[in-house]
């Protein structure tokens, strides 16, 4: 069954902390994106930095949303190749929503909104996926499901690894 994230109600010194932590795991994991289920905490609190993707056009660097929600999805669609850290070694190609426009609330407990229709649009929507406990294989075309088929079993039944480590909230790296 899927489990949606829980709404973070009080942004305190914790939620701070712990979105520091998710920052700082996401970069040693060599990663664009996580979300808060993914290091074991239910809360909707996603991290994303864009600024290191070749293809980035827009550049959002150490961005914490607090409880993110779509607003708008544009009609365009668009294909781009997504991974995921809670699903190594697999990569294959999504199709989305070119552009959203995300609400969220920043760290400070503002509401804030970002228009983009790119790289940060691709992020956002792999995130808050996680947030409502999909991954971004259950995307994928029918043919090109089938094709990853092996993979995804062999994934599932934990003989790949994940290529990247944990940090804790007490900043140890697992
Ligand atoms: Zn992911």
């Amino acid at each position: 069954m899927k489990q949606s994230a829980l709404p973070v109600e009080n942004i305190n010194d914790e939620i701070v902390n712990l979105a520091q932590d998710m920052i700082e795991t996401m970069h040693l994991a060599d990663g664009c994106g996580l979300a808060a289920n993914q290091v074991g905490d239910r809360r909707a609190i996603v991290t994303i930095d864009t600024s290191a993707l070749e293809e980035s056009k827009t550049q959002y660097k150490n961005i914490v949303l607090i409880n993110p929600i779509i607003l708008v999805e544009s009609d365009e669609e668009a294909d781009y190749k997504e991974g995921c850290l809670s699903v190594p070694t697999l990569h294959d190609v999504v199709k989305r929503p070119k552009g959203v426009k995300v609400k969220y609330y920043d760290l400070g407990g503002n509401e804030r909104i970002i228009e983009d229709d790119d790289t940060f649009a691709r992020v956002a929507q792999h995130e808050i996926d996680h947030l409502n406990g999909i991954l971004f294989y259950e995307k994928l075309t029918p043919m090109r499901r089938a094709l990853a088929k092996s993979k995804l079993k062999k994934i599932q039944k934990g003989h790949l690894l994940p290529e990247y480590k944990f940090v804790n909230q007490a900043g140890e790296v697992l």
